[in-house]
């Protein structure tokens, strides 16, 4: 008689719609990722199945899995051969009864890190997604390049407005594009995709075309402040009027707004992070003579008013239509001041909002800002005996709490 295989679920990535954008390797915190020229890949030996790499997969590649014997897991010199992941092989004999619950294969959609998908609002609109692949690029033309922050502030970030022409590239408001730099990298392979979120509305950048823009800050310094010239960022800020782009995507079908009547939004941004922002707040604008919108609260943290994208539009909407809240940090004679300070200032409508059920949150920008506002939603919720955890779990559950951090 043979004896049942002890079975154990492998991580893998789909070769076929990763775009090589580099995300699962750089959130990888075991470095079991990693890559050659083909494909992407994830060490059997190394994994430790945390999960941390499935949320930020703009495709959902990522989040694959097969069920191997334990005693011959696929190598990784087999997986950089790959154009496409093995059908589930049959494992052989087991014994179903003993199987591990994870065993079974799950697929592709990302998961809140709570067990369950990470579900966009009950009323988003459907997106699309993954349109546009590696190997089959969409064509756009830059139709705008300009400058947003003032000629003397420490960044110059641009917006950048693409046009698809006749190619179909539907995008709604907090989904993201892949963008494919010209030429060669150091070690003669292909650049990877960079990706940007869209920071227009869905009906175009300009009402009824098929364009839409993109907010990228030119990088010469990492995160370190040692001198670097990001390959992507510099490529689009260079570009010319008439200039071609291959595009990639759209990706995301969670950080989606809310469509229904009276659904509110509390959006928290920091610099480039106010794209998707931008995009849900021009969406509501143009619709605001239809009275059907809730409240619309934003933080927006920078280093100063000059350095702040969309300063001057954003000065000029009503304060009825959209309660604005900057944070600077870098005013010369000035206290530091961060997004997570303001949201302890505004206690009262923030934890109003946390407790409406029609409210829906918004994150997006610098990594290291989640910490600090998820610590200042807990003392928001302290001051009102509610507890963070707790009230996160609702939030979650409900689609009603989105980040999208770097
Ligand atoms: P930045 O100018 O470096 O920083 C913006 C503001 O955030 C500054 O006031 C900064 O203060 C503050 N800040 C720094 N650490 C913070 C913390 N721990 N908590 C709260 N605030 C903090 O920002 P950026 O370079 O534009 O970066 C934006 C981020 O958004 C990037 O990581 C980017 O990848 C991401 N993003 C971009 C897009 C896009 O489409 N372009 C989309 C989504 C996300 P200091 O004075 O202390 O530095």
């Amino acid at each position: 008689m043979n004896t049942p295989a002890e079975l154990v679920r492998q991580h893998l990535i789909d070769a076929e719609i990763c775009i090589r954008c580099n995300t699962c390797e750089e959130t990888c915190p075991v470095h079991a990722i990693t890559h050659d020229s083909r494909n992407y890949v994830v060490n059997f030996e190394v994994c430790e199945n945390c999960r941390a790499c499935i949320s930020p997969c703009p495709t959902g590649a990522i989040d694959n899995y097969r069920s191997v014997a334990k005693s011959k897991p696929y190598s990784i010199e087999e997986q950089f051969s790959w154009d496409e992941l093995p059908p589930q092989a049959d494992p052989g004999p087991t014994a179903p009864s003993e199987l591990p619950e994870d065993v079974v294969r799950i697929t592709g959609i990302a998961t809140s890190g709570q067990g369950g998908p990470n579900l966009p609002p009950w009323s988003a609109a459907h997106p699309y997604e993954s349109l546009h692949t590696l190997a089959r690029p969409a064509l756009a033309t830059v139709s705008g390049n300009y400058r947003l922050t003032e000629d003397g502030a420490s960044s110059a970030v641009h917006h950048i407005v693409l046009d698809f022409g006749r190619t179909a590239f539907p995008v709604l408001e907090g989904q993201s594009l892949g963008v494919i730099a010209p030429g060669l990298d150091a070690g003669g392979k292909p650049h990877h995709v960079r990706l940007y979120s869209v920071a227009s509305p869905r009906n175009g950048e300009r009402p009824g075309y098929n364009n839409l823009a993109l907010t990228v800050k030119r990088v010469l310094l990492d995160r370190e402040g040692n001198s670097v010239r990001g390959v992507c960022s510099n490529y689009l800020c260079d570009l010319k009027k008439g200039d071609q782009v291959k595009v990639v995507g759209p990706y995301g079908t969670s950080f989606l707004m809310p469509n229904h009547p009276g659904s509110s939004l509390m959006m928290i941004c920091t610099g480039t992070g106010s794209a998707p922002m931008r995009a849900m707040t021009e969406r509501r604008r143009r619709r605001a003579a239809f009275k059907e919108g809730g409240r619309l609260m934003l933080f927006f943290g920078a280093r100063a008013a000059g350095e702040l994208p969309y300063f001057g539009p954003l000065m000029k909407l009503p304060k009825d239509f959209i309660d604005i809240n900057l944070a600077f940090s870098r005013v010369p004679d000035q206290p530091k001041r961060y997004v997570q300070d303001l949201i302890r200032e505004r206690a009262e409508d923030v934890a109003e909002m946390l407790c409406d059920p029609e409210c829906y949150i918004y994150l997006c920008g610098l990594k290291g800002m989640e910490a600090g506002v998820n610590e200042a939603f807990a003392d928001v919720c302290r001051s009102r005996e509610m507890i963070w955890d707790q009230v996160l779990d609702g939030l979650k559950r409900d689609a009603r709490f989105h980040v999208e951090t770097y």
